[in-house]
């Protein structure tokens, strides 16, 4: 074995956690549930939290204004039954010659957890009773004797695992900065340090475990997430670098003459904004670099004809397109929409789902497979292997949220790259269109179509009910039909929810007595759903009730009212979704949601849904409020998760990292240069496999 003057700083950096001062295998063991199997781990293993030590008080200091930290002795453990079925454990800690108590209830795990004399710190918030100061359920570090916890110091704290206490991690991850610490090398390059304001990676390594001050933690954080953000950036910089590379997809120019011979199917003028968005699909499909672009518009701004021209134009050029779906319910409007206004023309459709039977989809594979199919719809079946084109040119995926990254890279096949557009009418906020959406270029509907009738929002009282329902029923008279929505299917295992098959049974025998009336939700069969989207659509049945199987693209337009009942259970951007639904047509909307406003959450997303109908505005709120949430959550875009950036609150650090990420590609596409080997590794170690880029460029 060498010896430990004649390793290399890599050798240094990769020592087994076991052999780490002050650990050995037990604690190894404990370790390595935190995932720390090398001392480069440790250095890299960032506090969760801080405790600003900067403000230790004494007792005299203390006050029921604001929360403090109390350093004292433990002199008294009394842990007794109150009576009333509570065991309470109070302690008696000393401070010098003053005393505190801490108290709490019904945590008897705590008692063995204090020994007389132990010194130990109060986190929390302090209370006066009578001639006494006291924490309730405060928090509690364990000191040691000479533990130095003087003011002016910040104090990490860091994730644990059983066995294992706070002070002890503390230790472990000192030791190894300190040892270990001046082995790591700088990422990275010089100038993007001094370009951005950057600290050099040893002391921000050093300041992020043991800050000196608030000024000096900031600084070491802003490195390590500028850091974070430039390497993923870096990663989308090349994976859109490499897509740019890429001339495998079929050039699908437009001419004056496709383009009057397109836009004579559709039965409206395109406003202007869908003009420019057709533009710029243009302009992308005439290259044989393949497009990657996002159209994004509010519900109703009308991205299907958009779409309907994309495809056509590859159709045009004598290749195959594609349109995919996220339901069955919207396949289906999709087709009926081509088929429409096709009528006249002599492109052949075809409609792939997961419903067909066996020998009609083996028929239909066939038909693709030879080219006798211009345009196929369909669901994400349209994935499977099976599936295999004559000549594919273009893919277009409504509802992008729906699908990440990888399923767009499902439908590449063999020797042909076709151009993709997808779609989204959940407006993308602009963090996540530099992160999840990263490699796409984006085209907005902000405009909606003319003529379009403005919706109006209430929030319902529950004394409002009937005079609600009472309007509900004079529109339906009036010819128009509506929506009853509810957040689940069947509620009997749920007292407190609302479900679509106990609202159906109700409004049959109570509110909606005479009226037709249909249910549709997830869990029955296509078919059946079909046959009742078809009666919807016909009129037979004038108001609907379902479940968000309706929110997304569900296009009805003498459909004007919806009820929304427990709207407390429904995101924002999914209640802008269902509002959506009744504002298609020359007629005005009404929606009114009922929800319980127990919780703050609810009442302030249900209080911004009534007040703007803006769903870019809605978005970002959305975004603010829940964070990337349930749309873009990893599972679905994709990418490897964050461990201390925060795309809300650092923004403007995304940004920089952006553009300074842009300008080392644009020069460097493979960031082959020697001095970004490191660098490179970072990237492609966290990235590779995400965005499917490796070394071989
Ligand atoms: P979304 O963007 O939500 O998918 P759609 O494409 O379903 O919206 O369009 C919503 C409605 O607006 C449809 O009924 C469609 O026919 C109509 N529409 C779209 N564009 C126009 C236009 N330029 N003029 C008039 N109506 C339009
Ligand atoms: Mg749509």
């Amino acid at each position: 074995m060498k010896s430990s003057a004649a390793k290399t700083p890599a050798e240094q950096l990769a020592t087994p956690i076991q052999y780490v001062k002050g650990v050995g295998p037990a604690r190894a063991e404990l370790l390595l549930r935190l995932g720390l199997r090398r001392a480069s781990d440790v250095l890299f293993f960032f506090p969760r939290d801080y405790q600003d030590m900067s403000r230790l008080a004494t007792v005299a200091e203390l006050s029921e204004d604001e929360p403090a930290s109390l350093e004292g002795i433990v002199e008294e453990i009394d842990e007794r039954n109150t009576g009333t079925g509570r065991s309470m454990l109070g302690l008696l800690i000393r401070q010098n010659t003053e005393y505190v108590r801490a108290l709490w209830f019904n945590q008897s795990f705590m008692r063995p957890k204090f020994a007389m004399g132990q010194r130990v710190l109060l986190i929390g918030q302090p209370r006066r009773n009578g001639m006494r100061w006291e924490f309730v359920h405060p928090k509690v570090e364990w000191l040691q004797p000479d533990q130095e916890i003087g003011s002016g110091r910040i104090l990490p704290v860091y994730p644990l695992t059983e066995g294992l206490n706070q002070g002890q991690m503390r230790r472990i991850v000192a030791g190894v900065v300190e040892h270990y610490g001046s082995f790591v090398e700088e990422t990275l390059p010089e100038d993007v340090l001094d370009a951005c304001d950057l600290w050099p990676i040893q002391p921000a390594l050093s300041q992020i475990h043991t800050p000196q001050n608030m000024d000096a933690l900031e600084q070491a954080r802003r490195r390590f997430i500028f850091q974070e953000l430039f390497v993923q950036q870096l990663a989308l910089a090349m994976r859109r670098a490499s897509l740019a590379r890429d001339n495998n997809a079929p050039a699908l120019p437009c001419s004056a003459r496709v383009d009057a011979r397109i836009t004579r199917l559709f039965p409206f003028e395109l406003t202007a904004d869908q003009r420019r968005a057709i533009d710029q699909i243009c302009a992308d499909v005439a290259l044989t670099t393949p497009m990657n672009r996002l159209l994004q518009g509010d519900v109703g701004s009308g991205k299907t004809v958009v779409a309907e021209y994309a495809l056509l134009l590859a159709v045009a050029n004598q290749c195959q397109a594609v349109l995919m779906a996220p339901t069955e319910v919207l396949a289906q409007q999709h087709i009926r929409t081509l088929t429409r206004d096709l009528r006249e023309s002599r492109v052949r459709l075809g409609l792939l789902t997961g419903s067909q039977s066996a020998a009609e989809r083996r028929q239909l594979l066939a038909a693709i497979r030879g080219g006798e199919i211009d345009i196929v719809i369909g669901t994400q079946s349209l994935l499977n292997k099976e599936v295999e084109f004559a000549r594919l040119g273009l893919v277009v995926i409504d509802e992008q949220h729906k699908f990440g990254v990888h399923q767009r890279a499902a439908l590449r096949r063999a020797g042909q790259d076709p151009h993709y557009l997808v779609m989204t009418a959940t407006p993308i906020p602009r963090t996540m269109s530099m992160t999840a959406f990263g490699d796409l270029e984006v085209s907005s509907l902000r405009e909606t179509p003319p003529n379009r009738q403005p919706v109006h929002t209430y929030l319902g009282e529950p004394d409002k009910r009937e005079s609600w329902w009472e309007f509900f029923r004079k529109k339906l008279r009036e010819g128009r039909q509506g929506y009853v929505v509810a957040p689940l299917v069947d509620a009997t295992e749920d007292a407190e929810a609302v479900g679509v098959e106990q609202l159906f049974e109700r409004l049959t025998n109570g509110e909606l007595e005479e009226f037709r009336l249909g249910m549709v939700h997830g869990r029955m069969k296509p078919a059946e759903k079909e046959a009742v989207m078809q009666a919807f659509r016909d009129g037979g049945i004038q108001a609907l009730v379902a479940t968000s199987v309706v929110e997304v693209g569900v296009d009805v337009p003498n459909a004007t009212v919806m009820t929304i009942e427990g709207g407390e259970r429904f995101g924002l951007a999914q209640l802008h979704q269902l509002r959506g639904r009744v504002s298609r047509g020359p007629h005005p909307g009404f929606v009114c949601v009922f929800a319980d406003l127990a919780n703050d959450d609810a009442r302030q997303r249900l209080e911004a849904f009534v007040a703007t109908t803006d769903g870019f505005a809605l978005a970002e709120l959305d975004f603010k409020l829940r964070g990337p949430g349930d749309l873009f959550s990893g599972k679905q875009h994709g990418l490897p998760p964050l461990r201390i950036a925060d795309l809300l609150r650092d923004a403007d650090t995304l940004e920089e990292a952006r553009q300074a990420a842009q300008r080392f590609i644009n020069t460097d596409a493979d960031l082959s240069a020697p001095r970004f080997a490191r660098l490179k590794r970072q990237v492609l170690n966290r990235y590779g496999e995400a965005l499917e880029i490796s070394d071989v460029g």
